[in-house]
């Protein structure tokens, strides 16, 4: 089970996050069938999504959301405080070639754009409550980066984060994923900023060291080095969505009386797929029939 952990660290001034999420992200990609381009960018969006929210509370829901002239064209993903993420890309199909250094050219496919981060609270109460909206340009597109400069621009958080997913042209196609998040409070030490700074530069890359085993708090350690840090809570994650038959029916009913007639006489059923997760609900004539006759419609 993947797991996210929060905390703090160098007495309190430092707020700290970390997650193992090799699961989560390949249920996202074999729910959405992603070319490996995508699937990294994708498992980037998800698991950053999941350490900015890692102390969402009750009724909290956390949108992080990328709209771009890139060939990917925009990545959404949400996280609720039970630990359980959603999200999808627009192009999923996006791809190019690998850059020189052999990495994933996430930023080529992602290109020009907006990120937007949206806090909401208490939507599925019925409390529609204006959301908190953030916004900032895309920066650098490897997205890591872009929720380092979300949190200083519009958050005045200055922070470090890393976000790594790990490919395999092989069964199972996600070898690993995971990130950790560290927020410099107004009060934070700048030598504590540089410490933090220097260990990230000498640690191990992020991924190779989930490959290996570590877990969310080895994780803490590789960016912390000799400070001091205390794990507040520690959550298991996963990709889940919170679509289902009823939902996809209530949909199609606000259709109206009239569709889902035709949909009866004409198509003998109607399919609806969930953008979130891509999972397909099929109605068939009996359930059409119902919803005409019960006069939900
Ligand atoms: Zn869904």
């Amino acid at each position: 089970m993947d797991k996210l952990i929060h905390g703090i660290a160098a007495d309190a001034t430092v707020r700290v996050m970390a997650a193992v999420t090799t699961e989560t992200v390949r249920e996202a990609v074999r729910r959405h069938q992603t070319s490996p381009t995508v699937s990294a960018a994708l498992g980037r969006m998800l698991t950053g999504t999941l350490l900015l929210g890692s102390s969402l509370k009750e009724f909290d829901r956390l949108t992080v959301k990328i709209e771009s002239e890139g060939a990917v064209e925009g990545i959404v993903a949400e996280a609720v405080s039970d630990g359980t993420v959603r999200g999808y890309v627009k192009n999923s199909i996006a791809e190019l070639p690998l850059k020189e250094n052999g990495k994933f050219d996430v930023s080529g496919i992602i290109g020009k754009g907006m990120f937007y981060v949206i806090r909401e609270s208490g939507f599925d109460l019925g409390l529609h409550r204006e959301p908190y909206v953030g916004t900032v340009p895309i920066t650098s597109g490897e997205i890591a980066e872009d929720f380092a400069y979300y949190l200083a621009k519009s958050e005045q958080i200055p922070s470090a984060v890393m976000l790594g997913v790990l490919l395999q042209p092989e069964d199972p196609y996600v070898t690993c994923a995971g990130g950790v998040m560290i927020q410099m409070l107004p009060t934070a030490n700048e030598n504590v900023a540089v410490m933090i700074e220097d260990t990230i530069l000498h640690a191990p890359q992020l991924t190779t060291a989930i490959k290996e085993g570590a877990t969310p708090e080895d994780l803490l350690k590789m960016t912390l080095g000799i400070i001091d840090y205390e794990i507040l809570g520690e959550k298991d994650v996963r990709f889940e969505c919170n679509c289902s038959f009823d939902r996809a029916v209530q949909l199609i009913s606000s259709l109206g009386h009239a569709e889902v007639k035709s949909m009866l006489e004409e198509d003998k059923g109607a399919k609806m797929t969930c953008g979130f997760c891509n999972e397909l609900y099929t109605l068939d004539e009996n359930d059409l029939r119902k919803m005409l006759e019960t006069e939900r419609v």
